[in-house]
């Protein structure tokens, strides 16, 4: 009997390479990446303005988280997260001379050694395979206007250039992504996909094309174009509230331009036949500042404007329709996610832990705290946020302070009271997410130096004031070796 059996598998397998048996009913997974969106600018975030209808369109009919947070507030180290599901402190790409370890895993990986066909589309300077984000991509295709410029040259040449900056700013690649995706598409194997698109676009500068750049502030006859939004010194907080609004709209109308591509996506999707069996994920890396805090961009804070990004996942096959989840969820956590939805088992070597639990059940437990961290360009700083909690390190500034997002939803009303009950709860429960994370890299040891918890940051800590736990001189333990 059992040598029957054994035989019917081999059987199996030979017809299945053969290409003779019954089909691979796995899903495809389609990862959509919106650069720099922020969920409060959508209309099924609770925007006023109708800015994604085809976006809206998939929330009901699948699941859409309402917190959901990056793991920083640019797009290396979102992107790393979302593609090895740990925090920057572990994955190591967390600036502009770093990259993932080639000995870390990433989600491409995973998909690929379970057979599935995979491809990747970005056309963002910081999704270049230089910086790791290729791993596991049979094909990963630059998506830039100025690809000359990068490929091939040292990424110490133009990872922090000024003009490859500008051109990223300028760049209109929404045509060039989604005519490669298709070009792919129409010519890919027969086999289970998984396939990532970066879709850049909505990153400033502002500029849409008709009838997008009037769709929602047409009258306005003002000196804002859109461009130069990050280099041009007249775009600061104390700039004309008229010329603000008209920024916001032409943001908006980039959103609605960018939404339009998910449309004609879910429409190739239709025709082929694999609507119904293709995961189809929508998120983002970071959002961006419009002045909350009297600073424009991001990779600059922590703060709610620039790590809040959506997360909209559609597989009616396993998950339900029109649900809500308002728990806290993390980048991190998409990875396990659409492994699972594969049937793919989870790597032991992550923190993110999937979300399928909660998008069948929104009571189900999941981890309460999300870290968000940033250290680049003079910034050193981590959060560690809850539903009602933020706790933001700021080591760069030398000090410590916590918000209260239930009656101070903006963060504007910082306090400091570290020997108070709530202070010194909010305390134990970072060095608590610190700890975490210095355990997983003792148990996983870091693929390369620039993986640990940033020294730095644990000083800040003691600095401001921690008495829990450890002693407030001792600084963390350096990262194994
Ligand atoms: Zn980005």
């Amino acid at each position: 009997m059992k040598s029957l059996i054994l035989t019917g598998l081999v059987s199996c397998l030979a017809l299945s390479l053969s290409g003779c048996a019954g089909e691979d009913k796995r899903p495809n997974v389609l990862l959509i990446s919106i650069d720099q969106l922020r969920a409060d600018h959508l209309s099924c975030y609770g925007y006023a303005r109708p800015t994604s209808p085809a976006l809206d369109r998939l929330a009901g009919e699948g699941v859409l988280f309402e917190q959901h947070m990056s793991s920083s507030s640019w797009t290396l180290p979102g992107h790393a997260s979302l593609f090895t599901s740990v925090p920057d402190s572990i994955h190591g790409a967390f600036d502009t001379q770093m990259k993932i370890g080639e000995g870390q895993t990433t989600l491409a990986e995973h998909f690929q050694r379970a057979g599935y066909a995979t491809a990747g589309f970005f056309s963002g300077p910081y999704m270049h395979p230089a910086f790791g984000m290729g791993q596991g991509f049979e094909l990963y295709e630059n998506c830039t206007s100025y690809k000359q410029r990068l490929d091939g040259a040292a990424v110490e040449s133009w990872a922090m250039d000024k003009d490859v900056m500008r051109a990223s700013h300028e760049d209109i690649t929404n045509p060039i992504v989604y005519s490669a995706f298709q070009k792919w598409f129409g010519s890919r194997e027969k086999k289970p996909f998984f396939a990532f698109l970066h879709l850049w676009d909505a990153h400033y500068d502002f500029i849409p094309p008709p009838p997008f750049d009037k769709q929602f502030d047409p009258d306005y006859t003002g000196p804002v174009t859109g461009r130069g939004f990050f280099s041009d010194p007249e775009i600061r907080a104390d700039m004309p509230e008229r010329d603000k609004q008209h920024l916001l709209a032409l943001y908006d109308g980039e959103i609605a331009w960018t939404d339009s591509y998910l449309a004609k996506i879910r429409a190739d999707l239709e025709a082929a036949g694999l609507l119904e069996n293709t995961v189809i994920v929508v998120t983002s890396d970071h959002g961006t500042e419009f002045f909350e805090h009297g600073d424009k961009g991001h990779r600059k804070t922590l703060y709610d404007e620039v790590v809040h990004i959506p997360l909209v996942i559609r597989y009616p096959a396993a998950l339900p329709q029109k649900q809500r989840v308002s728990a806290q969820t993390r980048s991190i956590d998409v990875g396990p996610t659409l492994l699972e939805l594969a049937g793919i088992a989870p790597p032991p070597d992550i923190m993110g832990v999937s979300l399928l639990a909660l998008a069948r059940d929104p009571q189900a437990n999941h981890p309460k705290r999300a870290v968000m961290e940033l250290t680049s360009v003079g910034r050193n700083m981590r959060a560690v946020r809850s539903l009602q909690w933020k706790l933001i390190d700021d080591a760069s500034a030398g000090k410590g302070y916590w918000f209260d997002l239930v009656t101070d939803k903006g963060e504007l009303k910082p306090l400091s009271d570290f020997a108070s009950e709530q202070g010194q709860k909010l305390e134990n429960a970072y060095v608590g997410e610190v700890r975490k994370m210095e355990a997983h890299l003792a148990q996983f040891p870091p693929q390369h130096e620039n993986s640990n918890v940033p020294k730095d940051v644990n000083r800040a800590l003691s600095e401001f004031g921690y008495t829990g736990g450890d002693e407030p001189q001792k600084q963390a333990a350096p990262p194994p070796k």
